[in-house]
């Protein structure tokens, strides 16, 4: 989800650029497993081109890609910069505190309009869009990168593709939440959805995985690490 300790986000205001640079890593955890995150080369190269495919196949709003490759940093994507606040952080600062409602810090009319919205754009804008976008093989190019709360648990090297008769996969963000959702903070409308180093094809019950508050896709985290059914559900529909 955006910031972690492998990912390095840089902010060039002048030339209206953000660059997002993850270098492999190693972090182990208490029981000595690598939680690191995988495929960086993967990653950004399937964010850069699947930007490009919802740009080019929808109206959803997503920064166009500028440039994609390996630097200093590590493998990186560089795209447009979108003005805004992000869902997760709408009225922390409130840009119209002498409204009636809106107070000047952790605005309670901000994110109520904000997330509403949001939910709404999820609903009506992505959603119907996405789910017409279809193949009979998972991923993206011949790349399976899963979402966050499957890989962050099922600790595989490597995710097949797997192929149907028809084409029954839907596209997917694979990471829709708060954090990757840029807001107006004016007119509290969304403006962009963007990190989709998860984006691609997978069966339908992955478009449904989405939350426009901090606590419901915290919600999807907990849901996969304290039911094992429910990952295991996740997880069987994607093995070929
Ligand atoms: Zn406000």
């Amino acid at each position: 989800m955006g910031q972690d300790r492998q990912t390095i986000i840089t902010r060039d205001y002048e030339a209206g650029t953000i660059t997002k640079a993850i270098k492999p890593f190693t972090l182990l955890d208490y029981r000595g497993v690598d939680m690191a995150k995988k495929w960086p080369r993967e990653r950004v190269y399937n964010e850069a081109a699947t930007l490009r495919f919802i740009k080019d196949k929808t109206t959803i709003p997503v920064p166009a890609v500028i440039d994609v490759g390996e630097g200093p940093s590590g493998f990186f994507v560089t795209t447009e910069l979108i003005d805004g606040v992000l869902l997760a952080e709408i009225g922390d600062k409130c840009q119209m505190p002498w409204l009636s409602g809106h107070q000047p810090e952790q605005c309670p009319a901000c994110k109520t309009v904000a997330t509403a919205n949001g939910k709404t754009f999820v609903e009506e804008v992505i959603l119907p869009q996405l789910r017409e976008l279809k193949s009979n093989t998972t991923g993206f190019n011949g790349v399976v990168i899963p979402p966050p709360w499957v890989t962050e648990i099922d600790r595989r090297e490597f995710w097949k593709t797997k192929t149907s008769a028809i084409p029954e996969f839907v596209f997917c963000h694979g990471d829709l939440g708060p954090f990757n959702i840029m807001i107006d903070p004016l007119t509290l409308k969304v403006r962009a959805v963007f990190d989709l180093e998860n984006g691609g094809f997978f069966p339908e019950i992955f478009l449904e995985q989405w939350a426009v508050d901090t606590k419901g896709y915290f919600n999807i985290y907990k849901t996969m690490y304290e039911n094992p059914t429910e990952l295991a559900k996740l997880v069987e529909a994607l093995e070929p």
